[in-house]
C-alpha cells in the first residue's frame, strides 16, 4: 500500500479531510485542478473558495447549522477555525470575508510539511483497478460541479449510467409544524368514503391508515391571496450556467402560476379526488405534502420546486391554509448538482461500501451546504487515516447532527436527495416538549455530550 492517502479536490470538504489526515503524521497528495481549469462557479485560485453566499448561517446552537459547527469546533475542524478568524459581522450567524478565509486556508494547508498540493485535474482512469491498491486511500471531494471526466469514471466506479444531477427539489417542512385543524392525510387516488361514514369518521380513519399524504384545501379566495403573491414573489438571480430550457416535469411553480389563473388548479393543486372534511365539499384547490423521510416527521411540498428567494417561499407558501407555522426545514432550490447515490453506496463513514480505499466527501455525496461539506470532509478525512494507521472505524453518535448526517447519507431511500442539518435528522428525545427551543437546547446538550472521538 502507497504511504499516503489522495485526496482530489481542495473545496471545503477536501481542505478538511486533508487537514485531519495530515495532522495524525500520514502524507497527503491533495490534487486541485484550479488555477489550471475552473468549474463554471469557481474563480479564485486559492483553496476552500466560498462559491456564493458568504454566509455559514447561524451560529446558535439551537440552530442544527450552529450545532454543527460547535460539534466542528470539539473536534478541531481546520475550516470552522478559519471561518472563526476571518468572520464579518452578521448577527447571530457566522459569517466571513471570502477571500481572506480561502487565503487563510491556503496557508494553512500549504505550511502543512505532508500535504503536497498537485494542481492537476483528476480524471480516475485508474479508480476501478483492484481494490486500489495500487493507489491507496483515496478521498473524492470535487463538489457539485465535478469534471466532467472525472464524472464518467465516478459512474463506471459506482455502476451508474449518470450521477444524479439535483435540478429542481420542492421545499421540506417538519410535520409538527402543520396545522391539522385544517390539514388532513389521504392518497388522491384511493379515497373512497364509505357510504355509512360522517366526514368526521372518514377523517379520523384516513388519518390513521394513509400517511403518506398531508392534503391542505384552499377554498376560492384563500387561493386566490396565495395566487397573486406568487406571481409577484422575488425570484433569485440564476448563474449563466444555471439558466437553461426548463423541462416540463420540473417547472418552478411561480412559472407554472404565470401562465393563467387555473394553471396550478389543473396541475399539481388539483382539487380532485378529496372532499374538505371540515364543510363536505370539494375545495377550490389542495396543496398535497408528500413523505420525505422513513421517520414520517419531513414531508416535502409535491410539486414546489421554485426559483423564489427563501424569504419567499417562507413568506408566500406560508400563507396556504395549513402551513402558517411551519417549519420549512430545508427550502426549495433549482440549480445543477451532481452527487452520487451515497443511500446505496456508501456507510456512515463516506467510505464506499464495495471498495474500502475510496471515500466521498462533500457535496457529491448529498450532504448540502458549506458547513455540511466541512462535517462529511472532516469524518471522511478521519476514517482514511484510521485505514492507514490499521485503526477501527469513527462512526459519530446518530444523536450528534454530524453522525445523524452520515447516518441520514448512508440510510437505504428509493427517493434519496441531498440533505443539509436540520433537527429532523436526529432521533427525537424521549420526552415530548412542546416548546421548540426548549427541544432544540436539549437535543444541542444531548449532541454536545456525545461528541467525542472514541
Ligand atoms: C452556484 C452554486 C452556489 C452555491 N451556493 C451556496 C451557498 O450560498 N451556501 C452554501 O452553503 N452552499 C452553496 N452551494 C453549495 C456549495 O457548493 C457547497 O456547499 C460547497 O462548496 C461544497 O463543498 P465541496 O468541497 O463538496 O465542493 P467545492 O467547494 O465545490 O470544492 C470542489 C473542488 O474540487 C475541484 N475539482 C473538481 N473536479 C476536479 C477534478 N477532476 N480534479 C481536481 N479538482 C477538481 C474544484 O475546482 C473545487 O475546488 C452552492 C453551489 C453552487 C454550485
Amino acid at each position: 500500500m502507497k504511504d499516503y492517502v489522495t485526496v482530489v479536490g481542495g473545496g471545503l470538504a477536501g481542505s478538511e479531510a486533508a487537514y485531519q489526515i495530515a495532522k495524525r503524521g500520514i502524507n497527503v497528495k491533495l490534487y486541485e485542478m484550479k488555477p489550471i481549469k475552473f468549474s463554471p462557479a469557481h474563480s479564485n485560485k486559492d483553496l476552500a473558495e466560498i462559491v456564493c453566499s458568504n454566509s455559514f448561517k447561524s451560529n446558535l446552537i439551537t440552530n442544527a447549522c450552529g450545532l454543527l459547527k460547535e460539534e466542528l469546533r470539539k473536534l478541531d475542524s481546520l475550516l470552522i477555525k478559519c471561518a472563526d478568524e476571518t468572520a464579518v459581522p452578521a448577527g447571530q450567524a457566522l459569517a466571513v470575508d471570502r477571500e481572506k478565509f480561502s487565503k487563510l486556508v491556503t496557508e494553512k494547508i500549504s505550511s502543512m510539511s505532508n500535504i503536497e498540493i498537485i494542481h492537476q485535474e483528476f480524471i480516475g482512469e485508474n479508480l476501478f483497478n483492484d481494490n486500489n491498491e495500487d493507489i491507496g486511500p483515496i478521498i473524492i471531494a470535487t463538489g457539485p460541479l465535478t469534471s466532467d471526466k472525472l464524472s464518467e469514471n465516478i459512474c463506471r466506479l459506482t455502476g451508474k449510467d449518470k450521477l444524479y444531477f439535483y435540478d429542481a427539489a420542492a421545499p421540506i417542512i417538519e410535520k409538527d409544524s402543520i396545522d391539522f385543524n385544517i390539514a388532513f392525510f389521504g392518497d388522491r387516488y384511493n379515497q373512497e368514503k364509505k357510504k355509512e361514514e360522517s366526514m368526521q369518521e372518514w377523517k379520523e380513519r384516513i388519518n390513521k391508515e394513509e400517511k403518506s399524504y398531508i392534503n391542505l384545501p384552499m377554498n376560492e379566495e384563500e387561493y386566490n391571496v396565495f395566487y397573486n403573491e406568487l406571481i409577484n414573489a422575488q425570484i433569485v438571480t440564476l448563474h449563466n450556467f444555471e439558466k437553461r430550457e426548463i423541462f416540463e416535469g420540473c417547472m418552478p411553480i411561480e412559472i407554472m402560476a404565470k401562465r393563467g389563473e387555473d394553471t396550478l388548479r389543473f396541475g399539481p393543486l388539483k382539487p380532485v379526488g378529496f372532499d374538505d372534511p371540515r364543510t363536505g365539499k370539494r375545495p377550490y384547490a389542495i396543496v398535497q405534502l408528500r413523505q420525505d423521510n422513513e421517520q414520517g416527521n419531513l414531508y416535502n411540498m409535491v410539486g414546489f420546486q421554485t426559483n423564489l428567494k427563501f424569504g419567499e417561499q417562507k413568506r408566500v407558501f406560508s400563507l396556504i391554509p395549513g402551513l402558517k407555522e411551519a417549519e420549512f426545514i430545508k427550502y426549495g432550490v433549482m440549480h445543477r448538482n451532481t452527487y452520487i447515490n451515497s443511500s446505496e453506496l456508501l456507510d456512515e463513514t463516506y467510505n464506499l461500501k464495495t471498495n474500502k480505499n475510496i471515500f466521498f466527501a462533500g457535496q457529491i455525496t448529498g450532504v448540502e451546504g458549506y458547513v455540511e461539506s466541512i462535517a462529511s470532509g472532516l469524518v471522511a478525512g478521519i476514517n482514511a487515516a484510521h485505514i492507514m494507521q490499521k485503526k477501527e472505524k469513527i462512526i459519530f453518535s446518530k444523536n450528534t447532527v454530524i453522525g445523524a448526517l452520515a447516518n441520514y447519507i448512508s440510510t437505504y431511500n428509493s427517493k434519496f436527495q441531498p440533505m443539509n442539518a436540520n433537527f429532523g435528522i436526529l432521533p427525537p428525545l424521549e420526552e415530548r416538549i412542546k416548546d421548540k427551543k426548549l427541544k432544540y437546547q436539549k437535543l444541542a446538550q444531548r449532541a454536545i455530550g456525545e461528541i467525542n472521538l472514541d
